[in-house]
């Protein structure tokens, strides 16, 4: 608790000429301006849910504890949770309400407490998980995010997060602006993931099947995009690791802001969600966690009271 504590004010500071992401905005959000992401000091929540749609050991039997934050530092056209990424849909909250969230889904029987998309308000959450472990919170916590992150950043986090989750999405420069990305993504998800293997190391730890400590590396394949996905998949194995589990993900599927485009407006085929697999299997991984490829309509809805309900089980979708 008490690296959670120092650290807090060195991560606020990082707001007054903002650096918290690779976009460094350098505007003083602590004296109310406001850059890419939108937001200002606080936090704001859109949802607050046992999530039973991760991988099997994030989800577990009783959910992951997922705190769905508002914005994003990426504005993926096709993003699932657009609704809270690029519609920055969510109430502000403040460090205790915040943490009495937290609270309750360790009550209803949550194995973790999930911070999904939390960089941009990074210190107003961590101020609001100190105020819940100083109330007795004891889980672990789980940072997903989207892979476009600074590596110094992930470092003030070494010894607060207990689990990583971030999206390794594009390979390439070109295919990373192609999807609306910046162009260094790719050079930020490895220095970043890299920072995240230094901390917990290669293997995942697990008690009772839930992911303790350790990184979980996730990759969406897109539609018409293989060689995106073949070359993100050789990146991990050649620069990162292949021990690492690695969770493929095939659950694309096309929001109202892609339906007309030729790419990106269809589901993956089982054709080539399986050139991915073969592709990472042939490059030595170890840990693959892989998924069917499903005909439905998997995209969650944030105004409906369960956005998953859809969702029949443990390791069915991510988000
Ligand atoms: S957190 Fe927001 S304001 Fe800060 S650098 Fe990133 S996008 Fe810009």
């Amino acid at each position: 608790m008490e690296t959670l504590r120092a650290r807090i004010p060195l991560l606020r500071e990082r707001m007054r000429e903002c650096t918290l992401c690779p976009r460094e905005c350098r505007v003083d959000r602590l004296g109310g301006r406001t850059g890419f992401c939108g937001l200002g000091a606080g936090a704001v929540l859109a949802r607050a849910l046992p999530h039973f749609g991760e991988e099997p050991p994030i989800s577990g039997t009783a959910g992951a504890g997922a705190l769905f934050l508002a914005s994003c530092n990426l504005r993926c056209p096709f993003c699932q949770n657009y609704r809270i990424s690029r519609e920055r849909m969510g109430e502000t909250v403040d460090r205790e309400a915040l943490a009495g969230r937290m609270l309750e889904l360790a009550l209803r029987g949550c194995h973790n407490i999930e911070l999904v998309t939390p960089t941009p308000q990074l210190p107003a959450v961590l101020e609001s998980f100190l105020a819940a472990c100083e109330w007795g919170l004891n889980l672990p916590l789980v940072y997903n995010c989207g892979g476009y992150e600074k590596a110094d950043v992930i470092g003030l986090l070494d010894g607060i997060v207990d689990v990583w989750l971030p999206d390794f999405k594009y390979g390439s420069e070109g295919d990373a602006v192609a999807c609306a990305a910046p162009a260094d993504y790719p050079q930020r998800a490895l220095e970043a993931i890299g920072e995240m293997i230094r901390q917990t190391g290669e293997r995942l730890r697990t008690a009772g099947g839930i992911a303790r400590r350790g990184v979980i590396i996730r990759h969406l394949v897109l539609p018409g995009r293989v060689r995106n996905s073949l070359e993100t998949v050789r990146l991990i194995a050649e620069r990162l690791s292949r021990k690492v589990p690695l969770s493929l993900m095939s659950q694309y599927t096309p929001v109202p802001a892609v339906a007309g485009d030729p790419l990106l407006g269809r589901r993956v085929t089982r054709e080539e969600y399986e050139a991915v697999v073969d592709g990472a299997l042939e490059l030595g991984f170890e840990n693959l966690f892989i998924q069917e490829v499903d005909e439905r309509n998997l995209a969650p809805d944030f105004d409906r009271e369960e956005p998953f309900r859809w969702d029949p089980g443990p390791g069915s979708g991510r988000g």
